[in-house]
């Protein structure tokens, strides 16, 4: 008997070659088969009278063989198979290339069922190679919707369509539940052997979406369950416990006063560090809203109670930055600040190492070099890591591993919306710093097509006669992407701008460059040796050019909300008056109401809402920024009150029963989730 861990090997048809194909994609037992959802679905459950089709159009006829299929020779390695099909309406010419079989398994007065497009030349209708099946026969790829996997090699759809229609009969009815039944029917999701059957093989479009829906909710309810479960067994873990002193002594030293939202973040991660327990806190805040600030108190708390402090940096550039920053803030406190990259030499790296390990330092700023294999701390009791989404989640646990459970803060200027945080940062407690400091101003942000090229060239101009600099953002340019659009590549842009601003000092910075010469050139960009930046994404991360007061971005159709205003965070960081111009051709509504957003606001919070609203939450899983297990659920579409009432649900029942010890089945799939994903998770 074969049941839900049986191997695949199990199922006829599969045998050594094929069963390591399916591993390949992950499928191992019978449950990972039938878990392996389609990647969309093909509509074949139309029927059409021969002469009722229009050209181009893709259907399912009905109709029988006329003529006996016969073998016509083209010439060497080519040969065709030709027969003509009949219904009481019309006639089609069917042809199938070099699929000599055909003939053999197709003959005249056969009732047959192809599907595929109709092309209409006249009074003549054809169809080339048409998927075909005999009318009434049971293998079912005709006359429904078809559902249409992911491959690999050494594997077809016909292979994975049979293997799981198999695979639901040996073991659908054994299919557990997860899902506590009240719940289920509370939020009106329909039963897992309805969804898995329906899910591949839907009877209609109206179940399709019923079992989408309960495997959406299913999959992100299983990960706000992990989640919750860490986040409750982290509460109960010890860490260091600092000794209460007052920020005031921190927020005197400045020149300015800190803002309500900064103190507020400031204080929450102060009493996690007094509590005994492990702080584990991501403070999310909009680009400029003094995160920096936040963490200098923290740094300088964490001191005062006699431990050092690691901050690490995406790049070496903003690790300079920030090193010069902390420096700056906390070195006149008292405070010893070094330094770890990777572009500082051998002997350097070597001394900084020594002085860590025999804790002369109270902050150490870097990159990865932080948590390479030979770098020791003495007393490690905060590790900070800046624009989290950079980082893997498993990147930041080897440092944290590095002390005796230091306390970790995160930072993340990826504004997240709060029910999307709550799924993603659920293992996090989050702070938000929804205020930024006072006299900002807003960059004004306009959305303009190609016509305006010329006005645009001459507010360059203008900007650069002024003293100013600016950036202009080209989208990434995929070497085998086919082009529907003219897409302006870095390079190319570049040397256009040099032609016409022949006496600017134009640099480029693009993904292709290695590290250090992306890195010098924004340096002598953010030194102000550069008038115009060219650069692809990569300048997304926050490098902070006051001067900078312009950003254009070209072809803004091609970015995300989220990222267009990431990359507008890159100006007004300075006292001059700034702009962001969004340049698009493209004059669909979807993208004209997206870019009238940017222009709006300039809110990061209310955009990434606007952004989940309009695509749904599959970019932000997609993106893969958080380190969480990879989702199904984006590909399926999942929308945000499924979200919402995962979440919900999900905390709900926690909150009955933390250990889960009463839903056997569900712990059992949190537990498996855990396993996954150890290096992740931990
Ligand atoms: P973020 O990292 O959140 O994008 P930063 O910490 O780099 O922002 O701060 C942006 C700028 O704002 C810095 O120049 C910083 O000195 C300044 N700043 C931070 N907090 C305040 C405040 N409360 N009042 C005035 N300026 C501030
Ligand atoms: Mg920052």
């Amino acid at each position: 008997m074969a049941d839900l861990n049986t191997d695949v090997r199990y199922i006829k048809g599969i045998g050594e070659k094929k069963a390591q194909a399916f591993n390949k994609l992950g499928v191992f037992s019978l449950y990972d088969l039938i878990s392996y959802f389609p990647r969309k679905y093909e509509d074949r459950s139309q029927y059409r009278p021969i002469a009722l089709v229009s050209d181009g159009e893709q259907v399912c006829i009905r109709a029988i063989v006329a003529d006996m299929p016969r073998l016509v020779r083209v010439r060497r390695g080519m040969e065709l198979v030709k027969f003509r099909a009949v219904d009481e309406s019309g006639s089609v010419d069917i042809t199938y290339f070099n699929q000599n079989y055909v003939k053999d398994n197709i003959s005249r007065g056969d009732c047959m069922v192809f599907f595929g497009k109709v092309e209409v030349n006249g009074s003549r209708r054809s169809m080339v190679n048409p998927v075909y099946e005999r009318e009434g026969a049971e293998k079912g790829v005709t006359g429904r919707i078809v559902p249409v996997y992911r491959l690999c090699a050494g594997l077809n759809q016909r292979t994975v369509m049979q293997s799981v229609r198999q695979g639901l009969n040996l073991c659908g009815d054994e299919l557990p539940d997860i899902l506590p039944e009240e719940i289920r029917e509370g939020c009106k999701l329909v039963q897992a052997r309805y969804a898995f059957e329906n899910i591949h093989f839907p009877a209609d479009f109206e179940a399709l979406e019923l079992a989408r829906r309960r495997l959406i909710f299913e999959e992100l309810f299983v990960l706000a369950c992990a989640l919750g479960r860490m986040r409750g067994q982290r509460v109960n873990e010890g860490g260091i416990l600092l000794p209460h002193a007052d920020l005031e002594g921190f927020w005197r030293s400045l020149p300015f006063s800190p803002t309500n939202a900064q103190r507020r973040a400031a204080e929450q991660a102060v009493a996690d560090m007094v509590s005994g327990r492990v702080m584990s806190r991501l403070i999310q805040g909009d680009v400029g809203s003094g995160k920096t600030l936040v963490a200098a108190a923290l740094i300088w708390f964490t001191w005062k109670g006699g431990y050092a402090s690691a901050f690490m940096a995406p790049t070496e550039i903003l690790a300079e930055q920030h090193f010069a920053t902390l420096s700056g803030l906390l070195g006149p406190l008292g405070l010893r600040v070094g330094k770890l990259t990777g572009a500082m030499s051998a002997k350097e790296k070597r001394l900084a190492k020594e002085a860590l390990k025999n804790g002369e330092f109270d902050l150490i700023v870097g990159t990865h070099a932080l948590f390479s294999e030979d770098v020791e701390y003495a007393r490690l009791g905060l590790v900070v890591t800046d624009e989290q989404h950079r980082f893997g989640v498993s990147q930041r646990s080897a440092l944290i591993g590095k002390g005796e459970r230091p306390h970790v803060l995160v930072m993340s200027a990826t504004p997240i919306p709060r029910t999307l945080a709550l799924i993603i940062y659920g293992d996090l407690d989050v702070s938000v710093i929804d205020e930024l400091p006072p006299g900002r101003q807003k960059v004004d942000t306009f959305a303009v097509d190609e016509s305006y090229r010329q006005r645009l060239n001459g507010f360059i101009r203008k900007q650069v006669g002024e003293g100013r600099q600016v950036f202009v953002v080209c989208p990434m340019v995929e070497e085998n992407e086919d082009l529907p659009v003219k897409l302006k590549s870095a390079q190319e842009h570049a040397k256009e701008l040099a032609l016409t601003f022949p006496e600017l000092r134009i640099a480029c910075v693009h993904g292709k460059m290695k590290a250090k010469d992306k890195d010098s050139i924004m340096a002598s960009f953010a030194a102000g040796q550069t008038d115009i930046l060219v650069a692809t994404t990569v300048i997304e991360v926050g490098v902070d050019v006051p001067n900078a007061s312009l950003m254009i971005v070209e072809n803004a159709e091609r970015f995300g909300l989220s990222q267009l205003h990431q990359l507008r965070g890159r100006v007004g960081r300075g006292p001059h008056k700034s702009y962001c111009i969004l340049v698009s051709d493209n004059d669909s509504e979807e993208v004209r109401s997206r870019l009238k957003i940017m222009c709006r606001t300039n809110d990061g919070f209310r955009i990434s809402e606007e952004d989940l609203r309009l695509r749904g939450p599959g970019d932000f899983f997609g993106s893969r920024q958080h380190g969480l297990p990879e989702m199904h659920v984006a590909d399926l579409g999942a929308d945000v009150n499924v979200l919402q009432k995962a979440q919900d649900e999900a905390r709900r029942l926690l909150e009955q029963d933390p250990e889960l010890s009463g839903h056997a089945a569900l712990r059992e799939r949190v537990e498996a989730l855990f396993r996954l994903n150890a290096a992740g998770f931990n």
